[in-house]
């Protein structure tokens, strides 16, 4: 088959199968609204819970972080692209969530990719949660290590599988809060399992950090857990982009030496760590926002509850509603947005078949009557 015939054969599937994946150009956004094709929108799709994109204090340090040291890094982080202000945002984080160390990579992406390449080697295994991300998954399946995936959330599963002996060394991998159900790991108990077998816990907080825990420190602070390996990006409550990975000294130093994430590309601009540094700031100071986040979300569930669709177990801003098939989903989110609400369908492959849903997600931004308006359009939907 040429790679002609292959593509359209793979597109064709995609169509039938109502999966098909549309880019929407976005002319304009706050974390509560939308402008796009010439109409405003509610916006319920962003991963901005803190509302952090749009904070004054965060832009200014970004524009004096780039009239300071310019726009790009211009190099490797081994060459010359390491700056002062990527050396005291580690520190601060490292400090923060009581780590040896932090390193950055310019997406969680890249930075789950880095961990899952350099960890696995032959031998050693990789007990991911089924529904880690695809950047975890994708990775551990490429990794010379075996890839074998446990229940969702189900610390007994994962006890079945670490029964089974391993030559060489084992790394459990799962979300603090997973991105598609909203959901929490029971870290605690997965830890403790993980820690039994002589294994390394890895945790890809994208979803907690920032929203969660005392200060926003995330799922694991919040639990009481402490895991080997976290992963914390700054796409979604910091409101920026880029990523870390904390760790303790001898890990850091083996990145450092031998991560080719790290070493074959351009780090992130400074004035993006200079930026970082303000959201973090404002995520340590952000009681208030994480409060009215929390509003937020019991206002919705509580208006939710009656809603033929079912309401995933979720305390998170992530607030899935359970639709089944692809082409109902897409019908559901193309009747909101007559209505006026932006919400994405997430369909197959990103969840399992048969489990095509709403994926809307709430931020401290949203105003109790933003949320009223979405309920209504969901009710009038419902018929
Ligand atoms: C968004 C996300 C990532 C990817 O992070 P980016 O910085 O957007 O590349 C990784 N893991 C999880 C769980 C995510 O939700």
């Amino acid at each position: 088959m040429s790679w002609q015939q292959r593509f359209r054969q793979a597109l064709d599937q995609r169509r039938a199968a109502d999966g098909w994946r549309q880019r929407r150009i976005i002319d304009e956004q706050t974390t509560r609204t939308l402008h796009s094709g010439g109409r405003c929108y509610h916006h319920f799709s962003s991963n901005d819970y803190l509302g952090l994109t749009r904070h004054p204090a965060v832009i200014a340090a970004w524009q004096q972080g780039a009239a300071l040291t310019g726009a790009g890094a211009g190099a490797s982080g081994h060459v010359t692209g390491y700056h002062r202000q990527h050396a005291d945002l580690e520190a601060q984080l490292a400090d923060w969530l009581g780590y040896e160390r932090a390193l950055l990579f310019i997406s969680g992406f890249a930075a789950n990719q880095a961990v899952i390449h350099l960890l696995g080697e032959k031998n050693d295994r990789i007990l991911a949660d089924k529904l880690s991300h695809a950047s975890l998954l994708d990775a551990a399946s490429h990794s010379p290590a075996q890839l074998r995936r446990f229940s969702h959330n189900a610390p007994e599963s994962l006890a079945a599988r670490l029964v089974s002996p391993c030559e060489g060394e084992t790394l459990v991998v799962t979300e603090g809060i997973f991105s598609m159900d909203g959901d929490s790991a029971p870290l605690a108990a997965l830890a403790q399992q993980t820690r039994q077998a002589g294994g390394w816990l890895l945790v890809d907080d994208a979803h907690g950090i920032g929203v969660v825990g005392e200060q926003g420190r995330g799922s694991c602070w919040q639990q009481g857990v402490r895991p080997e390996l976290q992963v914390i990006t700054f796409g979604k409550a910091f409101g920026v982009s880029g990523a870390a990975l904390l760790c303790d000294a001898d890990t850091a130093d083996y990145f450092l030496q031998f991560s080719r994430h790290l070493i074959y590309s351009t780090a992130m601009p400074a004035a993006q760590a200079f930026a970082l540094q303000a959201a973090l700031h404002e995520v340590q100071q952000g009681e208030a926002l994480r409060q009215r986040l929390q509003q937020n979300i019991r206002h919705f569930r509580r208006g939710a509850a009656s809603l033929p669709w079912q309401l995933m177990d979720s305390e998170s801003a992530i607030q899935p509603l359970l639709v089944g098939e692809n082409s109902e989903a897409v019908a559901l989110s193309a009747r909101l947005a007559e209505a006026g609400c932006w919400v994405s369908a997430i369909r197959p492959p990103t969840v399992p078949p048969g489990t095509a849903r709403l994926r809307i997600t709430l931020t401290a931004a949203h105003r109790p009557e933003d949320i009223d308006r979405l309920l209504e359009a969901l009710h009038d939907a419902a018929g």
